[in-house]
């Protein structure tokens, strides 16, 4: 049987896990170095061979690698990706060379989705929308249980969904995109900027459920644009099922509360869309990434 192996490329860390008849036979994380293109190559290339060392599967196996980043189908190179190194890269390419093995590259929100999608939260659907709210926010769309690409492989990626002209820049370039009043790091500036304090979100929450005024107003404010910005996909595609994602899926005002808001924006008056969390957790994405090889 063959080996489904895995690579999830983070930002701080790079996993590997080793999958064999739905079964996880390995699992391992080292940092990523990420000072240069050619050290990330070798992080990649050195967890590969960690994990080779450990199980010596041979030529019978299948590799997928999840980046935090867009994979242009057409160029094969690296778009928009916030670690800046791979920008322009052709990782597939490069890796392909070094390991001496055909590589699938996805972007990290769509492992998410399609882990999710295969063996999590939302196995028992066909058409789902994966959402990712953490550090950023992600998307990934899953259609009869693949991932849709689009045009350009930037489907589902509403976090750079601009939802205020007037709103603050963001990264991409663009003004108010969904990031910056979605994203864990985004609602910790957004707060800054309007009280003049620094507060860690989980603060800003607990603030909150104590019914602080401010903190109230804040957190009602961030539920209607989560309203806004999901009402606007269910509108849109309107999915079978929408998995959350990323470290602001265990705010559980969002299932309750979240969902009100969702139901005021949604261009139907009786939605029934369920909205789940994650089953996977952390591993939805390194999960996916083994999967892409199916
Ligand atoms: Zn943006």
């Amino acid at each position: 049987m063959k080996y489904q192996i895995g690579i999830d490329l983070g930002g701080t860390k790079t996993e590997i896990i080793v999958i064999q008849n739905q079964t996880i036979l390995l699992r391992k994380r080292i940092p990523t170095k990420k000072d240069s293109y050619e050290s990330i190559l070798n992080t990649i290339v050195e967890l590969f061979y960690i994990a080779k060392k450990d199980i010596s599967f041979h030529s019978d196996f299948s590799l997928g690698i999840g980046i935090p980043g867009i994979y242009d189908f057409r160029t094969e190179n690296v778009i928009n990706a916030n670690t800046t190194v791979l920008i322009g890269r052709n990782l597939k390419k490069d890796l392909e060379e070094k390991l001496q093995h055909p590589i699938f590259i996805e972007n990290d929100a769509n492992c998410f989705a399609l882990a999710e999608a295969t063996l999590g939260a939302a196995k028992e659907y066909q058409n789902i929308f994966g959402i990712i709210m953490g550090t950023g926010c992600g998307g990934g769309i899953i259609i009869n249980k693949k991932i849709y690409h689009g045009r350009h492989g930037i489907a589902g990626e509403w976090g750079h969904f601009s939802i205020d002209p007037n709103g603050p820049k963001c990264w991409c370039g663009n003004l108010g995109c969904i990031e910056l009043y979605l994203s864990g790091s985004g609602l910790e500036k957004h707060y800054f900027n309007q009280t003049q304090t620094n507060r860690k979100l989980p603060e800003i929450i607990q603030l909150y459920r104590e019914g602080d005024p401010i903190a109230s107003q804040f957190f009602n404010q961030f539920l209607e644009n989560f309203g806004r910005a999901v009402g606007g996909i269910i509108s849109i595609i309107d999915p079978d099922v929408i998995v959350l994602g990323g470290g602001l899926s265990n705010i559980e005002e969002l299932y309750t509360l979240g969902y009100e808001r969702i139901k005021k924006y949604t261009f139907h008056p009786r939605i029934t869309t369920p909205l789940l969390k994650n089953q996977l957790g952390d591993s939805a994405g390194v999960i996916g990434a083994a999967l892409l090889g199916i």
